[in-house]
């Protein structure tokens, strides 16, 4: 059979039995934005909305096979990483992306569950900054994440650290600061800082680092600009976290 010439995202993470985060998220978002996605599975995942009971990493080689094969398949037009797990998976799948360097790649550094299970070995963080950074279009870390990845405790000084270890563009998350508004600032090189602000939700959801890196994914993968396709992954999150609060709007509305 050919090729599927429709524009696919390939996700690159772990799977979340309880379905809150991981790749069922990035696959519902993708499809939310009309698009279409092809996976590789880093890790399977057992948790619930609290807890994380185990994790079974997925071997290396395999990984970089799912990687290859799905391009293979499919047109790739943007990638999203999420958790991989060990320093070998990272290592690998940089190798496979370098040979495809016009695809947009966003990187949600997943290093940890919101209930604390590591998510990315030691290791493997050094070389996601190492061999992964200087491939992607974006970053995503949030505020914890950032500080871990760097070990500025100041977010300017973190993000163009995180610019001159060759990443493109930061967009580092305010969702674990607090105030009226939650606001995410997008640092790229020689540019000033650009905000994007939306009123705090009052609720906490999981999954919400995977929902905004895919959303942004699938901007990127139909052409928009990185700034356009943040802009509306931020509305789009706001949405469904609205949604969350109140299951029936949905509903109500139609
Ligand atoms: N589990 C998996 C497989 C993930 O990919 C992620 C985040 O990307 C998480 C857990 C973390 O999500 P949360 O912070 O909502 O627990």
């Amino acid at each position: 059979m050919a090729m599927n010439l429709a524009p696919h995202v390939l996700i690159i993470g772990g799977s979340d039995s309880s379905g809150g985060a991981g790749i069922i998220r990035d696959v519902e978002t993708v499809a939310a934005f009309g698009l279409k996605s092809c996976v590789a599975i880093t890790a399977v995942t057992a948790q619930t909305h609290d807890r994380a009971i185990s994790v079974e990493t997925v071997d290396a080689t395999l990984v970089a096979t799912q990687v290859r094969t799905a391009f293979q398949a499919n047109t790739v037009a943007a990638i999203k990483i999420g958790m991989l797990a060990n320093a070998e998976i990272v290592s690998q799948v940089a190798n496979v992306l370098a040979e495809h360097p016009d695809i947009p790649v966003v990187v949600d550094p997943v290093l940890a569950s919101s209930s604390c299970k590591q998510l990315l070995d030691d290791e493997g963080t050094t070389i996601l900054l190492e061999k992964l950074l200087p491939l992607s279009a974006l970053i995503t870390p949030n505020l914890p994440e950032l500080a871990a990845l760097t070990g500025f405790p100041t977010i300017d000084r973190a993000a163009n650290r995180l610019l001159e270890m060759g990443a493109r563009a930061v967009l580092v998350k305010g969702g674990h600061a607090s105030g009226h508004n939650s606001t995410d600032t997008l640092f790229t090189p020689h540019n000033p800082p650009i905000t994007f602000s939306a009123k705090r939700q009052p609720h906490e959801m999981r999954g919400t680092g995977c929902t905004l890196a895919s959303a942004i994914a699938a901007g990127l993968a139909g052409d928009q600009s990185l700034e356009s396709a943040i802009e509306r992954a931020k509305a789009y999150l706001c949405e469904i976290m609205h949604q969350a609060a109140d299951p029936c709007r949905t509903a109500k509305k139609s």
